[in-house]
């Protein structure tokens, strides 16, 4: 699935080759995501001009010069590709191609969990969609106290607790268990059972983490490609992430009597930590 790093890296990636241009055209293939596309979409925005693209959570923003602004999200597996061309053939799980004067994106999502849409521009933070999401991992208001504040009432593990939305957003998977590892936090920590020492730590390593994923262009994994056709490269970077077994780095551990990075699941999903390093 395409965490924040990605998605970032999509967004300046169209903001960079299509850029401020005209929509001449939009073709939907499928109408299907798990929430339809508008059947007006494509009146509503072919011909009007791309003015600017911004990301919010997980969510790329496109503004147009007629008071509307697209709204996507990947979904689970959903890709944009950037293409000078129209390919010749057109993939059956190619949903949405927006031709402009700077190239064509082509919305392609197997799994058709995406969500493509269109809202008035003044009116898109008000939608049930950004309700109730926490801050961005680099705005000013999260930091150490906001974090501490309100994971003093959760009992949850705290690697469920900075993956919730609501505390958070766009620390996925990946990041929350590479944020913990360099924070030295077990991600098996009841969440309240941290103190505001090591929330100031917590944010600043998932900063860190996400700048550097984004300098990488995101990480490479199964679903994921960047829309520029090259392939990120963060996953080489990992400490823990998709480790088990294996010396953890910059770590005083023994291999030979803790057996390397150990993975459980916490909340259903893959974690992964050195016992040694994260108390
Ligand atoms: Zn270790």
């Amino acid at each position: 699935m395409p965490e924040l790093p990605e998605v970032e890296t999509i967004k300046n990636a169209l903001e960079k080759t299509i850029g401020e241009t005209l929509i001449e055209d939009v073709i939907i293939n499928n109408y299907n995501l798990r929430q339809k596309i508008p059947y007006n979409l494509r009146e509503k925005i072919k011909g009007a001009s791309i003015n600017n693209y911004q990301r919010r959570a997980k969510y790329i923003i496109i503004e147009l010069n007629n008071d509307l602004s697209l709204i996507w999200h990947m979904g689970m597996s959903g890709k944009i590709l950037i293409c000078d061309n129209l390919p010749q053939q057109i993939n059956k799980h190619d949903h949405v191609i927006i031709k402009t004067a700077n190239g064509f994106m082509i919305y392609n999502d197997p799994r058709r969990f995406g969500l493509f849409t269109y809202a008035p521009t003044d009116e898109v933070f008000n939608l049930k969609l950004f309700q109730g999401i926490g801050p961005e991992p680099f705005e000013k208001t999260f930091n150490g106290k906001y974090l501490y504040e309100r994971l003093k009432s959760q009992k949850l593990p705290v690697k469920a607790a900075i993956m919730d939305q609501k505390n958070v957003v766009g620390i996925g998977n990946i990041y929350a268990s590479e944020s913990l590892f360099l924070a030295g936090i077990s991600p098996l920590r009841p969440a309240n059972s941290l103190t505001l020492e090591e929330c100031n730590v917590l944010v600043e390593m998932s900063r860190k983490v996400l700048k550097k994923a984004i300098a990488a262009g995101g990480s490479t994994l199964r679903d994921y490609e960047k829309p520029d056709g090259n392939l990120g490269y963060f996953q080489n970077q990992h400490c823990v992430y998709q480790k088990s077994g294996q010396k953890c780095p910059n770590c005083t551990c023994d291999i030979h009597k803790t057996g390397g990075i150990q993975k459980t699941i916490i909340a259903g999903r893959s974690t992964f930590y050195c016992k040694h390093k994260q108390k």
